[in-house]
């Protein structure tokens, strides 16, 4: 046996660990009857999956089935440190949804063909609220983010030898982090939004289609060098790559090829470049996203970095209204989001994968070019 590789001190492993051990205690029983949804869904969780239960969304009950736990780590971290997040499959009002829960409230996401509807329950509030995806933050609570202005994206003592050796060796498969940066442009939504819009019916498509990576989803948001990054010209993408390959250098981000890999995305209020949502190289480690593009452009942009392509997409007319898939480059109003890649694209996908984990050493930088698309 080799000597054992030293696992990557990232701090959100730990807190994972911690937080599916405090699961039960979050969900404590302790009140006779909870009468906040979020309470009811964290009581619900502690017992076995499948469960049903009822929540008033404001206009009436509403029933949930919370079917399954999705595999896939979820962090936000902040300031005050880690906030992690987990994900269930469940059934809402009779349609299957995705459920993120983290902090004080969850977020429930059903797919409609243009849109993507959300409804969130938030643990001081009654009821839920729908249809205000870009609640914003309060005031003093932005203000207090800029007044401690996050440097690290991942804390500093996540890199201790004692945090580090308590991550349990890496015995299961490589972890894949999908790591997005929330641009200082984008605070007016919070990240839990953007997550439920943009992000959580895609990382949940994407374990089903590559089942045996662990995937990692973190947020981070206001990174000296990175998240006031200037971005909308010609240059973006390669600036952005420029910024964050920088920063891993200077954070000395544990990249482990074959083992714990990157795919690093810039989400902005406004156009990446002049007309133009989104930028990513082909199989590369960058991409960037505009949240003026469609619900699918973060699926999309990441699809290209693990080499999905336009050729590959297709429009579907199996539901009686065209819809298109994910890489679908001349897009229509007229046709709906498929929310799935095509086929040939969940290939190229898996081939890719399959091809970057099983070498574990290769020229650094990679002697293979990449290409912008858009
Ligand atoms: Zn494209």
């Amino acid at each position: 046996m080799a000597a054992p590789r030293r696992p990557p001190p990232l701090r959100p492993a730990l807190h994972a660990l911690v937080f599916s051990a405090l699961g039960p205690l979050l969900a404590s029983t302790s009140h006779a009857r909870s009468t906040n949804a979020v309470d009811r869904f964290d009581e619900a969780i502690a017992r076995e999956l499948p469960q049903t239960i009822v929540l008033s969304d404001g206009k009436g009950g509403g029933a949930l089935v919370i079917e399954s736990l999705l595999d896939v780590e979820l962090h936000f971290p902040d300031v005050s440190g880690d906030v992690p997040g987990a994900m269930y499959r469940v059934t809402w009002q009779g349609e299957q949804a995705m459920l993120t829960r983290s902090g004080g409230h969850l977020d429930i996401s059903v797919p409609r063909s243009g849109d993507m509807e959300v409804t969130t329950f938030d643990r001081d509030a009654e009821g839920s609220h729908q249809g205000r995806p870009d609640a914003p933050r309060g005031n003093d609570e932005s203000a207090a983010h800029r007044a401690s202005r996050q440097r690290r994206a991942v804390p500093r003592d996540a890199r201790n030898g004692t945090t580090a050796a308590s991550r349990p060796r890496a015995a299961s498969s490589p972890v894949l982090v999908f790591w997005l940066f929330l641009h200082d442009d984008t605070l007016d939504m919070t990240r839990e939004h953007i997550h439920a819009k943009y992000v959580a019916w895609w990382i949940a498509d994407m374990k089903r289609i590559l089942p045996t990576r662990r995937l990692w989803a973190i947020y981070s948001q206001q990174v000296d060098g990175l998240t006031d990054i200037a971005y909308g010209q010609a240059s973006s993408l390669k600036d952005w790559t420029t910024a964050v390959d920088s920063y891993a250098r200077r954070e000395r981000l544990p990249h482990v090829r074959g083992e714990f890999e990157y795919k690093f995305m810039l989400l902005t209020g406004n156009q990446v470049a002049p007309g133009v949502s989104g930028l990513a190289w082909l199989g590369g480690d960058h991409a960037m996203a505009s949240l003026k593009g469609r619900y699918t452009i973060v699926a999309h942009e990441y699809g290209h970095t693990l080499t999905a392509s336009h050729e590959d997409a297709e429009v579907r007319w199996s539901s009686g209204w065209p819809c298109e898939t994910n890489l679908k480059s001349t897009t229509s109003l007229l046709r709906a989001n498929c929310y799935r890649y095509s086929a040939a694209n969940e290939r190229r996908m898996r081939s890719y994968m399959a091809n970057e984990w099983t070498v574990p050493v290769r020229p650094d930088p990679p002697d293979t070019p990449h290409y912008m698309v858009e």
